[in-house]
């Protein structure tokens, strides 16, 4: 079982997602790991270091969009396809999704074309089931304003509120466009509701 967990700045993932992990025996008695991008590797934290680092601010799109699809490959390889071939339940915060939302949508690259640049990154894996994150931008804006220092990983420096706006849209087609694989959960609810939320589509998915 592959299961992602996606949604735009300030939604919450992070949080509940520890949550949930901490509290998965309760639902399954499979092994299991909980992962994000990048993946805490070598080679994929290097990578991701270049993207963030702020002397590069005059990194093109493309490249980026590269970057990423490069430390997502190195992720898969050492640490998702390995657990999977261990019988394992992968819980990735992030994967695919993202480099639709924030790079092809964000940062307007098209989402076709970065769609077949990880097609190349990923040979196709593609997980199971995706649980989006929903929160209205200028909520998710808010809550990173109020909980998270400036010297934290977001380039909000970077990206403007129409950049997010982006990202939100892009979200929302996706969940359209794949009405099979994702499912949405309404994170302006309180922490604890996400949290039963998700573990519930968790139940139904892993019961299926
Ligand atoms: O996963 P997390 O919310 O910590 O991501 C931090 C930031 O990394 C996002 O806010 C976004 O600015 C950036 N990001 C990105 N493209 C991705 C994944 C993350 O621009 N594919
Ligand atoms: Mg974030």
């Amino acid at each position: 079982n592959f299961i992602t967990f996606e949604g735009s700045d300030g939604a919450g993932k992070t949080t509940v997602l520890k949550r949930v992990f901490e509290t998965l025996d309760t639902i399954t008695e499979q092994p299991s790991i909980l992962t994000r991008e990048p993946g805490g590797n070598r080679i994929s934290e290097m990578i991701r270091n270049v993207i963030l680092d702020r002397n590069n601010r005059e990194m093109d799109a493309k490249t980026e969009a590269l970057l990423y699809a490069a430390a997502r490959r190195q992720h898969l390889v050492e640490t998702i396809l390995p657990a999977l071939a261990d019988g394992k339940m992968v819980l990735s915060d992030r994967y695919l999704d993202s480099s639709l939302a924030y790079q092809g949508g964000g940062r307007q690259i098209g989402c076709q074309a970065v769609y077949e640049m990880n097609q190349f990154a990923t040979d196709g894996l593609m997980p199971g089931l995706t649980i989006y994150f929903d929160v209205p931008v200028a909520v998710g804006l808010q809550r990173i304003a109020e909980h998270r220092s400036v010297a934290d990983t977001d380039r909000l420096d970077v990206e403007t509120r129409a950049f997010h706006q982006r990202v939100h849209d892009t979200y929302e087609q996706l969940v359209q466009k794949y009405p099979d694989r994702m499912v949405r959960v309404d994170a302006t609810q309180p922490v604890e509701q996400v949290y039963e939320s998700v573990m519930t589509i968790l139940r139904n998915y892993l019961n299926r």
